[in-house]
């Protein structure tokens, strides 16, 4: 847990995974809505179903989830927008590529909406595109 991880941030930020989502996933509080959610996608790269529920607003939060036998694999992720819709609300459009069990490439593109609850942001909800 608490080996050093110095290879790029698999969110495509310009940083280490250890300077970057790997803050976050270690307790460090996002600064923004979109530095949540490239956290959220670099913890499914990572298989990190722990992180995905933790920053998953309780309203809307699943009671279980396990990524040990999922079969996607994510290629890459791309940020279109992040607007700041409120005091403590956004939105950030974002499309984050994969390969399916068959390994054919596909896109998820999706809006996804966070509340911020004291200094967290969390995930709430999203449309796909
Ligand atoms: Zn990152």
């Amino acid at each position: 847990m608490s080996s050093i991880d110095s290879s790029a941030c698999p969110c495509g930020a310009a940083a280490t995974y250890d300077a970057c989502c790997g803050a976050l996933h270690r307790g460090s509080p996002a600064r923004s809505a979109e530095a949540l959610m490239r956290s959220r996608y670099a913890a499914y790269v990572r298989k990190d179903a722990d992180y995905i529920l933790q920053s998953w607003h309780p309203r809307t939060r699943p009671k279980v989830m396990s990524l040990d036998e999922d079969l996607l694999t994510w290629t890459g992720l791309t940020v279109h927008e992040h607007r700041v819709t409120g005091k403590n609300r956004a939105t950030v459009e974002f499309s984050a590529s994969y390969r399916g069990a068959d390994g054919v490439p596909a896109t998820l593109h999706e809006k996804s909406r966070f509340l911020r609850e004291g200094n967290a942001w969390l995930y709430l909800d999203g449309e796909q595109r």
